[in-house]
């Protein structure tokens, strides 16, 4: 742990670091009229919980477009908690993860619900929310009302390993890390050492090839000390992430009509819609698993015909290679035997559902082929 006659300057170096060098222009962080929040003061907490929940695996740069648009059709806590499933899906159609979006939904019929003041200042209040763990809350009642919360996301992690130089990976020792997070906070300022922190993480010490050289820690930073500061936080050895491939149809009746299902709710991708398939077993042709699947989940009889377009795409904890066929339906009434519900749609159609991200560029392929047909 950090010696106590360390703490100010680490936190006087941080924050004069901030003043001139942090990410300031973040619309969440600033009054609506655009001028910095001042000690004590807060911010309005429906923006600040909204970027959160998109921040929780999504970079910045690419949350900040999401952002504008969501606030803009849902621009407080009533106007949210009102909104269909089907409009909250939509606008977040891209950003991945789907279940923060129905998570922030949730929350906010929750807090309507639940009448008087909404916003808790508690992190008990805010964990009480879906989808909300300690890191997210304490960013929250740090950035929306000055509170003296610590934070411990991914970014943090790596900063503080590398400050102590910690010889093991920070996710087996977390109690550990807490502790270091909230004793380096100042207390004076929780919101703008917290911000500061963060902007560190992102912007100098970066998972690779830290910036030790124009860093405000590097005189206290014990990985800078050893040396080799890309060595922390140490890691564990990780077991290599499985690799799928989906056969998946894209089924045309008699009238050039497309058939698509609705997912059930859980999962990462519940509720959005998808062109049907599933995975393909040891020593199956892709045609094969095509047709399996159809008749599995969805009672009907195909051909299959040529390839549209094969995909491949990346989870955090798996990897999917996605092989597109244009097939032709034969018979059978279509059922949601693991679905929700199936739906004939015209092609024009398929932009007003919410797919998952990898399905545009199916959409984009048929499109395409139809075109050129
Ligand atoms: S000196 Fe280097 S390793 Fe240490 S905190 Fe700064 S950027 Fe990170």
């Amino acid at each position: 742990m950090l010696a106590p006659r360390l703490l100010e300057p680490l936190r006087e170096t941080l924050l004069t670091w901030w003043q001139s060098h942090g990410r300031h222009d973040v619309p969440w962080k600033r009054h609506p009229d655009g001028s910095r929040p001042g000690p004590g003061e807060s911010l309005d907490p429906f923006g600040v919980w909204v970027a959160e929940v998109m921040l929780q695996q999504t970079q910045l740069a690419v949350v900040l477009p999401y952002w504008h648009r969501w606030m803009a059709a849902f621009p407080d806590l009533r106007t949210l908690a009102a909104a269909s499933e089907h409009d909250v899906l939509m606008l977040w159609q891209g950003l991945g993860y789907y279940a923060r979006a129905r998570r922030l939904h949730g929350g906010a019929q929750r807090l309507v619900a639940a009448g008087g003041d909404p916003w808790p200042r508690t992190l008990d209040g805010w964990m009480a929310l879906p989808g909300i763990g300690r890191s997210t809350a304490g960013s929250i009642l740090s950035t929306a009302f000055d509170l003296a919360h610590p934070i411990l996301d991914g970014n943090v992690q790596r900063v503080l390993a590398r400050l102590i130089a910690h010889p093991g990976p920070p996710k087996r020792q977390l109690a550990h890390f807490w502790r270091l997070s909230e004793t380096v906070l100042d207390p004076h300022r929780p919101r703008a050492f917290n911000q500061a922190l963060m902007d560190l993480g992102a912007s100098l010490c970066t998972p690779r090839q830290p910036c030790c050289g124009v860093c405000p820690w590097r005189g206290s930073c014990a990985a800078y000390a050893a040396g080799d500061p890309g060595r922390f936080p140490v890691k564990d050895t990780t077991p290599p992430i499985p690799f799928q491939v989906i056969g998946v149809g894209v089924v045309r009746d008699g009238e050039g009509r497309v058939l698509i299902d609705q997912r059930l709710q859980e999962g990462l991708l519940g509720g959005l819609w998808e062109f049907p398939g599933g995975k393909q077993e040891p020593g199956e042709a892709i045609e094969a698993t095509i047709q399996r699947e159809l008749r599995e989940e969805l009672a009907i009889e195909v051909t299959v015909g040529e390839q549209l377009i094969t995909l491949e795409h990346a989870y955090s904890h798996k990897r999917l290679r996605i092989v597109v066929h244009l097939c032709r339906w034969l018979e059978g009434d279509p059922q949601p035997l693991a679905s929700q519900q199936v739906r004939w749609v015209a092609p024009q159609e398929l932009a007003s559902y919410p797919f998952p991200a990898a399905n545009a560029r199916i959409i984009a392929a048929l499109q395409a082929r139809i075109g050129a047909a």
